[in-house]
């Protein structure tokens, strides 16, 4: 259908908005700082070292803002990942990447390891 074909594409226009700009890949855990900006939570907190600014904007924060999840561009991402894979997987052009974003505690403690034996 001529709408399902219409949606896939504007969904392709869309990755450049879900794109970490560090890893250029879409968001893993996407958080967003003071400036507006978002990141993967592991790509911007591997850059913020000893002075926090935004690998984007670069402006720069006197202390380590309070990095903030963002839950709406996270599911735009997930469902994005999803919507990608099912295309790919139709078109069969690159194998199905569903990228898996757990978030247990977030911010306070480490993520629960589940082992499966
Ligand atoms: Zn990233
Ligand atoms: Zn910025």
């Amino acid at each position: 259908m001529a709408e399902v074909l219409q949606s896939d594409f504007s969904l392709l226009g869309l990755e450049e908005e879900l794109t970490c700009s560090i890893c250029l890949s879409t968001f893993q855990c996407p958080v967003t700082i003071p400036c507006g900006h978002n990141f993967c939570q592991d790509c911007l907190l591997a850059t913020w070292r000893d002075t926090y600014s935004c690998p984007q904007c670069r402006t720069h924060f006197p202390t380590k803002p309070e990095l903030k999840k963002n839950t709406v561009l996270s599911t735009v991402v997930e469902t994005f990942n999803l919507r990608m894979s099912q295309i790919s997987r139709a078109t069969s052009r690159r194998p199905a990447n569903i990228s898996c974003c757990i978030v247990t505690g977030f911010g306070s403690g480490s993520p629960v390891v589940l082992q499966i034996f």
